[in-house]
């Protein structure tokens, strides 16, 4: 878990107190929290040794005091496709998944989650069958990120720097278990230190936020963040995407697509990426690639075709191969790039809305118990 004297995730404003709390003058701070940001987001150092422009003192005072140990992991899991998948724990009893998936995007995405657990009950998500535990801090965010670039060991060094060509790790998708536009403060500003140039360095282009469709927010998201828009869709109809996705019966069809028609700075270059499971029977029919085509009318968009990844207990199924290729063909034919997503991960569990974690919401009493032992 973040043992709470970690500096690991923390921002360039958290770093300076806690350099003021071991007696660095607070006129100093700025610069030195500027020095551990690059060795920590740059370099991803766990060890302030390493930190060879700090001075020797404080590097013992910062050791003595604080460490850079991420999260413990409880479980790391490599599918026969390569993608990989960490069960991260945050606190007794609390933990969230994150997934890298190599070969999407520029090189390879990290999936991270945002939350424990999940509100919105999509009745087609493993993940919505977990109740919600609780927000993750943009200190967990981020922490997800280091993890990621320490099991992939692709951290530069002042002697070996990574060139941008040699990443694996090059986007971002929050994509994982929870709503991130339900934990947009902390989602924010993971953001802003993942995407931090003097650091991990990801850009905001790279970095997808995926919402069920929280239409009071999604704006605000565009502007605070920067970063790609992506919705996940499912229905083109009220009916229907009120019973798959019970969000809608908060904001309907009408008002998530005048919200995503706000989303700042969208053009051919900047699209909406809309994400549709394919559910057999269920949402799969041409009419509705048609009803779809006529919904995004004006948006500059993709779409992403989901086939259902199965769970324990779905009451789903997926859409015949031939079925989805259609439905394919006429969003391909009405001038949509819409992939069909090769389903990853699924042997381990860690392809889209299969994360689920065993972590329950405990009473405050068994908390403070636990955290005590
Ligand atoms: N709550 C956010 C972030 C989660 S994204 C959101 O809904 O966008 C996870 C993506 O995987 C969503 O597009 C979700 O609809 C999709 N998904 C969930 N369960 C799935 C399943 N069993 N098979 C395929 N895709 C699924």
């Amino acid at each position: 878990m973040t043992t709470p004297s970690s500096l690991a995730g923390l921002n360039k404003a958290e770093l300076a107190e806690k350099l003021v709390a071991i007696g660095v003058e607070p006129k100093k701070a700025r610069m030195r929290a500027e020095q551990l940001w690059r060795w920590i987001y740059h370099y991803g150092v766990t060890d302030f040794a390493a930190m060879t422009n700090v001075a020797k003192d404080l590097r013992a005072t910062l050791a003595e005091r604080y460490t850079l140990a991420r999260p413990e992991l409880t479980a790391a899991q490599v599918s026969q496709d390569g993608t990989r998948k960490w069960l991260v724990r945050l606190a007794p009893g609390v933990e969230a998944e994150c997934v890298f998936i190599p070969d999407v995007g520029r090189a390879g995405a990290l999936c991270v989650s945002s939350q424990v657990g999940c509100t919105l009950n999509c009745t087609f998500c493993h993940t919505g069958t977990q109740k919600l535990v609780r927000n993750l801090t943009a200190q967990e965010i981020v922490a997800q990120v280091l993890i990621a670039r320490d099991a992939l060991t692709e951290w530069p060094t002042p002697e070996r720097p990574l060139n941008d060509g040699d990443r694996q790790l090059t986007n971002i998708v929050f994509m994982g278990m929870g709503e991130p536009l339900y934990n947009l403060d902390h989602v924010a500003a993971a953001i802003d230190t993942i995407s931090d140039g003097d650091g991990i360095s990801i850009s905001r282009r790279r970095i997808t936020v995926s919402t069920a469709g929280v239409a009071p927010r999604i704006k605000e998201l565009g502007e605070r963040t920067g970063a790609m828009l992506a919705i996940s869709l499912h229905a083109t109809n009220d009916e229907l995407r009120d019973q798959l996705v019970p969000l809608n019966k908060k904001y309907n069809l009408e008002e998530l697509f005048a919200a995503i028609r706000t989303y700042p700075s969208l053009n051919n270059a900047k699209r909406v990426t809309f994400e549709y499971v394919m559910l057999k029977g269920v949402n799969d029919t041409l009419a509705e690639a048609k009803a779809l085509v006529r919904l995004l009318a004006g948006i500059p968009a993709k779409i992403n075709l989901i086939p259902f990844n199965p769970w324990p207990g779905a009451p789903y199924e997926c859409s015949d191969w031939e079925t989805i290729e259609k439905f394919a063909e006429v969003l391909n034919r009405a001038g949509y790039s819409s992939p069909i997503r090769t389903p990853r991960g699924r042997d381990i569990l860690a392809a889209c809305g299969q994360l689920r974690s065993e972590s329950v919401k405990q009473r405050a009493s068994e908390r403070l118990k636990a955290e005590a032992s």
